[in-house]
């Protein structure tokens, strides 16, 4: 695996770069990437804002926020102008990075969008007026391909597509570069697809191997060299409510996502 350059230190902060993490599947890792890749940013004196955009919550979860407690998450700010964004974000235990938290208020905005006015873009306003203020923001997206990712989508410079290389997934990657392409064509046309990131990775298994290989075969230029191995320490670290960075710092778990950080800002997809 090639070496990532320890980056330099940042000497002020934002405007930031926007990167969501979708798949229309479930459970492939996209929260367990947006929590720890932010908190390897986060490491790197960036300063980052995670954004909980699945109605499950999970996110906010997995940071120790309560989000089923709060009267005003990320669905108040899409549904209604009066809120202050920054009423909303809650910082985290880890330096530098923040939450906007979601709970299953979010599912009804699916169908309430729909009748407003430029429905793709309530994210982008929401998100705008906090831009500078951050280097990176990582927006965790639902298992689904509808609106709510549209508008994370039309917010974004950058998506991350995280797989398990468990079955060969060219359907779903072929589907889901149809809706990023169309959104590139009719609302953002500065989207990039940042990189395809290969998680719960068994090295043990000829299966999970073959399976990389053809992922790398089928979308050689998309493919990130970091690939996130299978672990316990994900399901134990989500459960404390911590980024595997603090929970379980010196794991190779931990220094997988340090190394997709430090890729990503190699390349350019992040500060
Ligand atoms: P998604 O957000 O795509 O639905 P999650 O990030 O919630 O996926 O991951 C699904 C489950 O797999 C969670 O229980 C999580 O703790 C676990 N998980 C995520 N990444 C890994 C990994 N690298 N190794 C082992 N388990 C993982
Ligand atoms: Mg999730």
């Amino acid at each position: 695996m090639p070496e990532f350059p320890e980056p330099p230190a940042l000497d002020g902060h934002g405007p930031a770069r926007i990167i969501s993490m979708v798949n229309q599947k479930g459970g492939v890792g996209k929260t367990t990437s947006v929590i720890n890749l932010g908190a390897a940013l986060a490491e790197l004196g960036r300063r980052v804002l995670l954004v909980d955009f699945d109605p499950q919550g999970a996110l906010s979860a997995g940071l120790g926020v309560p989000s089923n407690e709060l009267d005003v998450t990320v669905y108040n700010l899409l549904m209604d102008r009066s809120h202050d964004v920054r009423d909303v974000i809650q910082e985290t235990d880890t330096d530098n990075l923040d939450v906007l938290p979601a709970n299953i208020d979010l599912s009804a905005a699916e169908v309430q969008l729909v009748n407003e006015v430029a429905r793709e873009m309530a994210l982008a306003r929401v998100l705008r007026p906090i831009t500078d203020e951050y280097d990176v923001i990582l927006i965790d997206c639902q298992p689904s391909l509808g609106l709510l990712t549209v508008n994370a989508l039309a917010a974004s410079h950058g998506v991350i597509i995280p797989l398990v290389a468990e079955y060969f997934p060219l359907r779903g990657v072929a589907l889901l570069k149809e809706t990023i392409e169309k959104v590139q064509d009719r609302i953002n046309p500065r989207l990039d697809i940042d990189g395809i990131l290969i998680t719960m990775f068994d090295p043990r298994t000829l299966h999970a191997r073959e399976v990389s290989q053809r992922v790398i075969e089928a979308f050689p230029d998309l493919v990130l060299h970091t690939t996130i191995n299978r672990t316990v320490k994900f399901p134990d670290a989500s459960v404390a409510a911590e980024p595997i960075t603090s929970f379980a710092s010196s794991t190779k778990g931990a220094e997988s996502y340090r190394q997709l950080a430090r890729e990503l800002i190699a390349r350019g997809a992040a500060a």
